[in-house]
């Protein structure tokens, strides 16, 4: 018998190394995880578990229609599979690669055990349209900017001729009897928030609409491209060749790819700079202003909009977070780090690669990124992308009234001061 191991690949449809493994023939036994090495240091109503979650009654509905259903399991992903072994005679174990260094070095040591046991293990590419090491350089290293990557990327592939795999073998399944149990049987509580519905049809204005916050401009993927509910095979033949004006949507996709391939080649990024040459920065890293930032109270009402929606919805408009990130990074002189694990720690899209190559863009660390000398100034970002304040008057209650605090600092002391602290930072190093 097979094992079919579910992990960011939340569906049942063009699933690669689901569909191979039901081309064998071979009953197949679908299993998820709650990983307790990462659920153990959530809060029990993380929003990301209850999306999990619900993705998973769905799968387990269609199962269960066609006579099987899905095995989930919680614990340490290695002893569950020791466990596994000892109750079915399992002979192959599919899953699709996750190129993120902690599932990386979790798939290696499942992968020795396993193979201990004679059991044979197929992983395959799913998460992403090219691999890291599928773009490479003519001198076969890693692209560190981003348009030479994506022109690379463009060549390899011919996206007209994506296909995906739309039909199921439901025969193949194993038929299991296991009760699916309840949320707060895992130990979990559902959250009050929920992730929006994607959207494709915004791709026509996307060019334009995609850097206003107050408008539905963008597709809301990131919960869905991060767990898998929708392959991106399926977005691209969806899509049907508009990728919008100058191919700017299918540009932001090929960003995840790029910070997927970053953080692969260089798994340094997690917690240091990607250039080095910043590492002098003295961060000032006062708590109290961190905490301002964090609860939306900073005076800048475009920074404290965009933190009170990502804590009341789990997602920030992409213009808000780059706003936000420069505010934490620059004008306060806090530690990219310190934003970058609470962004973590809320959104509902978080995605290492992503997170990290955006915060490290923000901070003026990263490849590719924003010159340190840049400096966004909020006040002129809001009358540039909310001009009519429908987006700070939507989360920012207290606006109008004496309780909005005034700015915690001046915008224009405080670009100087970042300007000087990177200079110096980087001289001494
Ligand atoms: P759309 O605009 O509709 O884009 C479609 C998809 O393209 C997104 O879902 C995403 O998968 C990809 N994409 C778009 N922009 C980027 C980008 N700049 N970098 C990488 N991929 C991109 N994105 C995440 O998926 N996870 C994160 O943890 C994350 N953290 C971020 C932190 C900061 C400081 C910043 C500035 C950006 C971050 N982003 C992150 C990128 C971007 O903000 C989100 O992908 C986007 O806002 C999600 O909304 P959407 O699905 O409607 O995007």
């Amino acid at each position: 018998m097979n094992v079919f191991w579910f992990r960011r690949d939340l569906r049942l449809i063009d699933n690669t190394a689901l569909s191979k493994a039901l081309l064998t023939k071979s009953p197949t036994l679908p299993i998820f995880i709650f990983d307790s090495n990462i659920t153990d240091e959530l809060p029990v109503d993380d929003a990301r578990i209850s999306f999990i979650y619900q993705q998973l009654e769905k799968i387990q509905t269609d199962l269960h229609k066609n006579g099987s259903g899905l095995m989930i399991l919680k614990g340490d992903p290695e002893e569950e599979f020791v466990n596994l072994i000892k109750k079915y005679p399992i002979q192959n174990v599919f899953f699709n690669r996750d190129y993120e260094p902690y599932a990386l070095a979790r798939d290696r040591k499942i992968e020795q055990l396993l193979k201990s046991k004679e059991i044979a293990v197929h992983h395959y590419k799913d998460h992403v349209l090219l691999e890291p090491h599928e773009v490479l350089k003519k001198d076969g290293l890693p692209y560190t900017v981003y348009t030479p990557y994506k022109n690379a990327w463009m060549k390899k592939i011919e996206l007209n001729k994506i296909v995906c795999s739309n039909s199921l073998q439901f025969d193949y399944f194993f038929k299991i009897n296991t009760p699916f149990p309840s949320m707060k049987e895992l130990g979990f509580h559902k959250s009050s928030i929920e992730a929006k519905p994607y959207s494709l049809n915004i791709v026509d204005k996307y060019h334009t609409d995609r850097n206003i916050p107050s408008i539905d401009g963008t597709s809301r993927l990131g919960p869905h491209l991060r767990f898998g509910t929708i392959s991106t095979r399926q977005i691209i033949q969806s899509l049907n060749g508009n990728y919008g004006t100058e191919n700017q949507f299918l540009n932001e996709l090929i960003w995840r790819s790029f910070f997927i391939q970053i953080l692969f080649h260089f798994p340094h990024v997690v917690s240091n700079n990607f250039r080095s040459k910043y590492d002098g920065i003295q961060w000032r890293n006062n708590e109290e202003e961190f905490n301002k930032w964090c609860n939306g109270t900073t005076g800048y009402p475009m920074v404290d909009a965009g933190m009170r929606e990502l804590n009341e919805t789990g997602y920030m408009h992409n213009r808000v977070r780059m706003i936000t990130a420069g505010f934490l990074c620059k004008h306060l002189l806090i530690d990219w780090r310190w934003g970058e694990a609470y962004f973590a720690s809320k959104l509902l899209d978080f995605e290492l690669a992503s997170n990290n190559g955006n915060w490290q863009w923000a901070a003026g660390t990263g490849c590719d990124a924003a010159p340190y000398f840049r400096v966004f100034n909020p006040m002129e970002q809001l009358k540039k992308f909310d001009p009519n304040h429908s987006y700070i008057n939507r989360w920012i209650k207290d606006l109008q009234t004496f309780d909005y605090p005034a700015p915690i600092v001046d915008h224009k002391m405080a670009r100087e001061r970042a300007i000087a602290q990177y200079k110096k930072g980087m001289l001494t190093n």
